[in-house]
């Protein structure tokens, strides 16, 4: 594995995740080439492009699911994946990279609550065992999210009662309850009945409303549109397009961000 470079030292404005010339190979393909993004606190960030051009790889190294071959992710003051010590850079252990992720959420297309777990202990589950938060505040605070996310009244069912968007707001509140600094949606609605998209969008967009700092990979435009803050579009693992939403959905830069975009409105 090649090392990782080193960091600029320039601090960009109050960037939360700062992405740098990130490449990841499988095999021989480059399925990242050459990566770099911000991400502000309290921004909502999509991330589009066409199925295979990496967004779920990129979703995946900026919380420490899979490592990356070069480059360089920083989120908050955290270099992800390495620790920094006497000047060298020791890979994280599978311990350090899971307490890292359960502060940086991820919601995937594919629900994976825990089936055999009820819905609000799913959402106790990882305070408790892994922030050390007392059982009983553990339930009161979960209790408040499964409120938020309009479950108050399933909390005793168990996933496989719940329609798939009320498992996918059960799983955003499991995300929240770990007190994420962001939340990143990998294509959390495309595998729901359409009927069902609206409530979980409705989610995102109150806790885009709340200042939630949310990465949301997406198919949905029209929502992409609404919400986003900045998008950046992936082709072949490079991002050819980063701007505002107003820029990039109005007055697209590349040709072939325009040609996308065209085929999904
Ligand atoms: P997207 O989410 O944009 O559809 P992905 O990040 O899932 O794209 O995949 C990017 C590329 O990396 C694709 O060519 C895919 O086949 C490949 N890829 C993804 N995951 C793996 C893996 N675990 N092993 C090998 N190739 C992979
Ligand atoms: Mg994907």
């Amino acid at each position: 594995m090649a090392a990782p470079v080193s960091l600029p030292a320039a601090q960009e404005g109050s960037a939360l995740i700062r992405v740098r010339s990130v490449s990841k190979f499988y095999g021989g393909a480059k399925v990242l080439d050459e990566v770099s993004m911000d991400v502000r606190s309290g921004e909502v960030r999509c991330i589009i492009g066409p199925s295979g051009s990496g967004k779920s790889t990129l979703l995946r190294c900026l919380n420490a699911l899979t490592g990356f071959d070069s480059g360089a992710i920083v989120v908050g003051d955290t270099r992800v994946g390495y620790t920094e010590r006497d000047g060298r850079l020791l890979p994280w252990t599978p311990r350090q990279a899971a307490a890292f992720r359960s502060r940086v959420g991820l919601v995937s297309q594919h629900v994976n609550l825990f089936s055999h777990r009820t819905v609000i202990e799913n959402v106790i589950e990882g305070p408790k065992h892994i922030l050390g938060v007392p059982a009983r505040e553990a339930r009161e605070r979960a209790a408040e999210l499964l409120a938020r996310v309009g479950l108050s009244d399933k909390h005793d069912s168990y996933p496989i009662q719940l329609s798939g968007g009320q498992q996918q707001r059960a799983a955003i509140a499991r995300a929240l309850a770990m007190q994420p600094h962001v939340i990143l949606f990998d294509e959390a609605t495309s595998a729901l009945d359409p009927e069902l998209v609206g409530e979980v969008l409705a989610v995102i967009r109150q806790l885009a409303a709340e200042g939630m700092t949310m990465v949301l990979v997406t198919h949905e435009m029209r929502f992409a549109a609404e919400v986003a803050d900045r998008v950046a579009m992936l082709d072949r693992g490079r991002l050819i397009e980063d701007g505002t939403a107003r820029q990039v959905f109005s007055a697209p830069r590349s040709a072939r961000t325009a040609e996308f975009l065209s085929s999904h409105l």
